[in-house]
């Protein structure tokens, strides 16, 4: 149902904002789900006289062409297979909504109902993927606007975001699952050319800083989100430093762009911090001192504060620094960036960047990377294919229950698939235990790198809301993301890569940022369903 497109120049050619160069934009491609999203929703449809357009959609799509997007339909109609309309009809209507909406570059259209077990009725990514294909795009650099949770599973599973806009027949648990929700059409259209714009230097800096230090504490899967903020950085730079504290060491030794590493902990960003002892921050001071940075960009996550290691950057004379803070800075900052909530944390160190005077050059883009020259790991790796379970997590709160790792294990492994569990040094007893189910111990076998080598092999990994998801998201390997919701999903799902969210959205420790499991019976992943894993590897995984 393709039809020829249009010639209309590429959002990549548009003139960019820093020293010339050519930045691209953080999405190429909008995908909008038709009935409900782009028109109120009258069942199986074939008049087109009964084409109503949801209110301001006609404006709404207006700036996002004017914006240079492209624009295409994907859109479930079974009433194609039951017999309710005809092809011709559907045109029809297409037509009337061309005529009222204004011109869309690709229809993506599923002709089949569930008993089909086709890849293209949502939620299985199949439309995503013509469609991204049909506009000269992949998956990952488009945005889905939909009604309900099969837009949203789709435009996942395909590795594209997903903003749901709901309607009265949008169930509640759909709407906490989603990654990002929007009011109505205008709102999610202004959300994406806000997003859009965020990472775009208003400034853009004249020349190359020399050394700047940028800071990312905490632990490995936050250094890895903060990789595309510090590459921009790099590129506009003649050396990076990066502090980081002992938890993200081995994730700051695997980003592109860092020259030199700093490993300190920071007592007020330390989930278990010991005291402050003024002595070693004195020492902090003057080692930051000595690293003779021009400037500093200080990235956090949306809960923690730049401002006690801004007043150290001050005391160690850094002339300029950027940093995110809500709370007032008085003189610690130089740029005192802000950011809404619900940005994917990737976004959210692109947008300090930016804020700083930095940019993705043309030749990147903002997904996250590793090093190229990783070291092979220790382990002998299976000829075949195969998946990994990853059973640990930084926070137990994060963690799936070690008897329904088993399971899954187990399930996946009745399922026909190969499955290696893997583990750190400290998880060797858990990794054991989960693997007996039916999979290969590799626990301990493999440090930071190695793991990346083995998750860059495997099909897909299922993994909690913990770093090797995000250093599965690095080497561009699918997810079933079994994410307690203790964090938003929208700021830390595995970011640009094929995913599947399993677990319950809404379960009472949502938004706690608990590190331990508040709710008796860790409900939010205690009640997975293994049959639900094995389901999520075959839509990211077909065949
Ligand atoms: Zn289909």
């Amino acid at each position: 149902m393709a039809r020829p497109r249009r010639t209309r120049r590429g959002r990549g050619h548009r003139a960019g904002t820093g020293g010339g160069t050519v930045l691209r934009p953080l999405y190429d491609a909008v995908l909008l789900d038709r009935d409900g999203t782009l028109i109120e929703d009258v069942p199986y449809n074939g008049d087109p006289e009964k084409v109503r357009p949801v209110p301001g959609a006609r404006e709404a799509l207006d700036r996002l062409r004017a914006a240079g997007f492209r624009l295409a339909v994907v859109t479930n109609q079974s009433g194609l297979a039951r017999g309710y309309f005809t092809e011709r009809q559907m045109h029809a209507v297409h037509a009337r909504i061309e005529e009222l909406l204004g011109p869309f570059d690709h229809w993506a259209v599923c002709p089949h109902d569930d008993t089909d077990g086709c890849a293209c009725r949502k939620p299985a990514p199949g439309l995503v993927h013509e469609a991204a294909r049909a506009l000269g795009t992949a998956p990952r650099r488009c945005v889905l606007v939909g009604d309900i949770g099969r837009d949203m599973a789709a435009a996942l599973a395909a590795g594209a975001a997903g903003i749901l806009v709901p309607t009265p027949v949008t169930r509640p648990e759909e709407v906490a699952e989603a990654p990002a929700v929007a009011r109505d059409l205008p709102g999610a259209v202004t959300e994406i050319l806000r997003r859009d714009r965020a990472v775009r230097p208003v400034v853009p800096r004249t020349g190359r800083a020399g050394t700047v230090l940028v800071a990312r504490s905490d632990s490995a899967g936050d250094v890895l989100v903060t990789g595309p903020g510090i590459r921009a950085v790099a590129a506009g730079a003649e050396r990076v430093v990066l502090l980081c504290g002992p938890r993200g060491r081995a994730a700051a030794e695997l980003l592109p762009g860092v020259d030199e590493i700093i490993e300190w902990p920071l007592p007020w960003i330390d989930g278990s911090p010991g005291p402050v002892d003024p002595d070693d921050m004195r020492r902090l001071t003057s080692r930051l001192a000595a690293v003779g940075a021009d400037e500093a960009v200080a990235f956090t996550s949306f809960h923690q504060s730049p401002l006690p290691l801004a007043l150290l950057l001050r005391m160690a004379g850094v002339p300029r620094i950027s940093a995110i803070s809500d709370d007032y800075p008085g003189s610690l900052l130089d740029v005192r960036h802000r950011v809404p909530d619900g940005v994917p944390e990737p976004e959210r160190a692109l947008s300090l960047a930016a804020a700083a005077g930095y940019a993705l050059p043309a030749a990147d883009e903002p997904v996250l990377r590793l090093r190229p020259d990783l070291p092979a790991p220790a382990v002998d790796l299976p000829a075949g294919d195969y998946l990994v379970v990853h059973p640990g997590s930084s926070a137990p709160a994060r963690a799936c229950p070690p008897e329904l790792c088993a399971e899954i294990v187990a399930a996946l492994a009745a399922d026909g698939h190969r499955v290696l569990v893997t583990g750190g040094p400290g998880e060797r007893a858990l990794t054991a235990r989960v693997a007996a189910a039916g999979g290969a111990d590799l626990g301990g076998a493999a440090d930071l790198a190695g793991l990346a080598r083995i998750l860059a092999g495997a099909r897909c990994v299922v993994v909690g809301n913990t770093g090797p998801a995000h250093l599965a998201a690095a080497v561009g390997t699918p997810v079933v993301s079994l994410f307690a919701p203790t964090v938003p999903f929208g700021q830390w799902a595995p970011y640009r890569v094929p995913t599947v969210r399993l677990g319950d959205a809404g379960a009472a420790c949502r938004d706690t940022r608990a590190a331990v499991c508040p709710v008796a019976g860790h409900p939010c992943l205690g009640n997975l369903d293994p049959a639900g894993v094995v389901a999520a590897v075959r839509r990211l995984v077909p065949g």
